[in-house]
């Protein structure tokens, strides 16, 4: 059997999920939470066979160490795993991979030194992402550990879609430049995309939405991202839970100067009290929908805002690519909320853009939601980055050393 077991570690949870790669099947899953913290939470689910079932306890749980060798013990006393050694390797998600790293790598010292490098780019991640590295060598040092990042998928974007209009030397210098997120979900639903399509990958076109809790657009052509919607940082693009996406860059100087706030309150102030929350106090999508259905007016603009932002992008990337076979819709949003997909799509018939109302209402799971008119498939896919990373890292393993 070829385990492999995928960790997204953050600043205070280690997510996993353990996966059986002959049979295609998730064997286990589960989180840390609240590393840290008085009252820590472990959830764990064994999936399949005589060992199905969950399991929480509550309990302090000091550090990331402390919290994988939990999660070790929980392997092993459910009966999945009898050593970390049983692993053919370890699958780590990196957000931050800059421009060195444009595919997954088997990680050593030289490649962890390569992610600390990278901290200034993503400073609240790639620390997170390193813990959960670090244990994970210290605890299984002979089992091959890949790094699998968030930004490598975007590497291929053209040199005019990733420059910004600033000086030269700021690329040069600081790596000022677009780096793209959420590249490990766009593969992923990109390639499912292509095979509900019947296409080959290499000749499909495709525009990516993930929309979840943070939200980008991807324009992806032979399966190679051209183009995507967050820049340098997660902020830029689509409208957010909490972060702003695009605005004029010239209103952080604007507040500094109207209201005295300094700039760490105005970057808290773009990431964590703007997106929808900024505009009617809600971020949750289904929250949002319940105001607004109750006469809100400001969730309503809200979600006007939002679904008017995707399809601004639609027809951007549409124009870059050229021509489109498919818009694929994933993440908590894209893949449950069919009124956002609706409106996003909305008015766009001169496109060869058509929705069917029933479809896009009835569907489960991956389906499609376009007319029998309609020129472009519209289409929706569940995303599952961690089995993405667990083939990436499978992909890895084999073609490296
Ligand atoms: P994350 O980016 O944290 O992984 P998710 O992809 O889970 O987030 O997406 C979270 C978003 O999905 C929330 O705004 C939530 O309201 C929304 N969501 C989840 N289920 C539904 C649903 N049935 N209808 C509308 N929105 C939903």
């Amino acid at each position: 059997m070829t385990r492999i077991l995928v960790i997204n570690s953050g600043s205070s949870s280690i997510k996993y999920q353990l996966f059986d790669m002959d049979a295609g099947q998730v064997l286990a899953s589960g989180a840390v939470e609240r590393i840290g913290e008085a009252e820590s939470l472990l959830r764990h689910r064994s999936h399949g066979g005589d060992n199905t079932g969950e399991r929480c306890h509550n309990h302090h749980i000091a550090d990331h160490r402390e919290g994988l060798a939990q999660i070790g013990a929980l392997l092993r006393e459910s009966g999945t795993l009898t050593e970390l050694s049983q692993l053919a390797a370890i699958g780590h998600r990196v957000v931050h991979g800059g421009e060195h790293f444009r595919e997954p790598v088997l990680i050593d010292a030289s490649v962890v030194e390569r992610i600390q490098d990278m901290i200034p780019l993503a400073p609240l991640h790639n620390p997170a992402n390193l813990m959960g590295i670090e244990v994970a060598l210290q605890q299984a040092p002979e089992t091959p550990q890949v790094a699998v990042f968030d930004t490598a998928f975007h590497q291929s974007i053209p040199e005019p879609a990733w420059r910004y209009a600033l000086p030269d030397r700021l690329y040069r210098e600081q790596r000022v430049r677009r780096y793209g997120f959420h590249g490990t979900s766009h593969a992923y639903v990109a390639r499912q995309a292509a095979a509900m399509l019947g296409k080959p990958h290499e000749s499909t076109r495709l525009i990516t939405l993930h929309l979840g809790n943070g939200a980008s657009a991807a324009a992806i052509a032979g399966g190679n991202s051209i183009d995507t919607s967050m820049g340098m940082t997660p902020l830029e693009g689509l409208i957010m839970g909490t972060r702003c996406g695009d605005i004029d860059p010239a209103i952080p100087f604007y507040l500094s100067r109207a209201t005295g706030m300094d700039y760490p309150e105005i970057e808290s102030l773009l990431n964590r009290d703007s997106g929808l929350r900024g505009i009617c106090g809600a971020n949750d999508m289904r929250e949002i929908h319940r105001l607004a259905d109750a006469g809100d007016s400001q969730a309503q603009l809200a979600l006007d805002m939002y679904c008017y932002r995707i399809k601004k992008y639609i027809g951007a990337y549409y124009a870059a690519l050229g021509s489109l076979d498919a818009v694929v819709f994933t993440g908590g949003i894209g893949e449950n909320d069919a009124r956002v997909r609706a409106q996003c799509c909305a008015g766009m018939e001169a496109l060869g853009i058509e929705p069917d109302a029933g479809k896009n209402t009835a569907g489960n799971g991956a389906f499609s939601m376009h007319s029998s008119r309609s020129q472009v498939s519209l289409l929706v896919i569940p995303t599952n980055e961690e089995l993405e990373i667990a083939r990436q890292t499978m992909h890895c393993i084999r073609h490296s050393g």
